[in-house]
Parts: structure tokens; C-alpha cells; sequence
């Protein structure tokens, strides 16, 4: 920002800079933005970020954020925790959740194995997958990371640890063009994908 706006202005904008997606430019009119709002709206904004980020947490079973100590999904005795779909982040169980035909439940890792990026896989919550399955009950583990370089990487990466314990992987059956987010697949494309998966 300019030297002419005030500083907590630039402290503002830069703020705005960090978030995903939001460049300068977009950031500077945030700023201006928030300085036109009522204060009790900036208010009510500031609280919902603190408060959302000191309430929500990973769930103690999936890793996916949830405000309890076990999130509703596998708190829901009609889920069948024999089947466990692994997601990149908690993002895609959203996308999963709006097919409404998946019944099992989810594993979140919470990035990808990506040298490039310095992410290593102990970053992720790959261990704790482990610790799941080797506790028992689970039959099949779906590996569902986005079909890029580093979904596949990850899906190799964890599908070796995994055959070891006994358990069927399977890899959801990409009608989704490499490269693609699943965020972004609609529910039906996403719902034959699951349906047509594949053991690895
Ligand atoms: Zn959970």
C-alpha cells in the first residue's frame, strides 16, 4: 500500500494478503472495505475468527475439524467405520457428504506428500491412519486424494504401508480429468468415482 494510507490500514491489507487467493490489490480493497462497515459488524467478524479458531479442532478419531472431541460423522453409529475414505483435506469430505451415498467413514491427511513443497509424510496424519487400521474392524480403505502428481505419490505412499495390515485399498475410478479437484467434481461424477473404484 502506498505510504499515504494510515499504517493500520497496511497492517490490515497485508493481513488479507495471506489468505489464499487474495493479492495485493484484493487485499487493499478489503481494507477500505472493512474500514466502510459498522463497527459492530467488524466486531462481530473479528470475534467469528477468533472464536472459530479457538473452538475448532481435529476430530480425535478422523483428523477432520470438528468443535467436539469426536466430529458427527464418527460419533454416527449408522456409518459403517469399516470403510475409510481418505481425503486430502476437510474440504473434500464436504464434497464426499454432498454425494449423500457414501456411508463410511473418512480419514483426513491434511495435505499431500509433495517434495517440492518441503512436505514430507510425516507431516501428514499418515500414522495415525496406521494406528486406525491396525486397531482392527476396518476392511477397506478407499484412497481418495485428488488424481495429481502428489494424490497419486501420496495414495502409492500409503497404500504400501497399508497392504501389510491385511486390509483392502481400493482408488476411487477417476472419470475426473488428471489434474482435477475434487472439490470442484460435481456430486454425480464423484459418486461414480466412488462407485467404480478399484483395489491397488
Ligand atoms: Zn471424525
Amino acid at each position: 500500500m502506498a505510504g499515504y494510507n494510515a499504517l493500520p490500514l497496511v497492517v490490515l491489507a497485508e493481513h488479507f494478503a495471506k489468505l489464499p487467493g487474495i493479492g495485493m490489490k484484493t487485499a487493499q480493497r478489503l481494507a477500505y472495505f472493512v474500514m466502510s462497515m459498522p463497527e459492530d459488524e467488524v466486531e462481530a467478524f473479528a470475534e467469528a475468527l477468533i472464536g472459530a479458531k479457538k473452538s475448532v479442532k481435529r476430530c480425535r478419531i478422523c483428523q477432520n475439524l470438528t468443535e467436539g472431541e469426536v466430529c458427527p460423522i464418527c460419533s454416527d453409529e449408522k456409518r459403517d467405520s469399516s470403510v475409510i475414505c481418505v481425503v486430502e483435506n476437510p474440504k473434500d469430505v464436504s464434497a464426499f457428504e454432498r454425494t449423500g451415498e457414501y456411508k463410511g467413514v473418512y480419514h483426513v491427511l491434511h495435505g499431500l506428500i509433495s517434495p517440492i513443497d518441503g512436505i514430507s509424510p510425516e507431516q501428514l496424519m499418515i500414522k495415525e491412519l496406521l494406528g486406525r487400521v491396525s486397531h482392527g474392524g476396518v476392511k477397506e480403505v478407499i484412497m481418495a486424494t485428488n488424481p495429481t502428481v502428489e494424490g497419486e505419490a501420496t495414495a502409492i505412499y500409503i497404500s504400501r504401508l497399508l497392504k501389510p495390515l491385511g486390509v483392502k485399498v481400493t482408488r476411487l475410478a477417476y472419470g475426473l480429468p488428471v489434474g482435477a479437484s475434487l472439490e470442484y467434481a460435481d456430486e454425480v461424477t464423484l459418486f461414480k468415482a466412488l462407485e467404480n473404484r478399484s483395489e491397488i
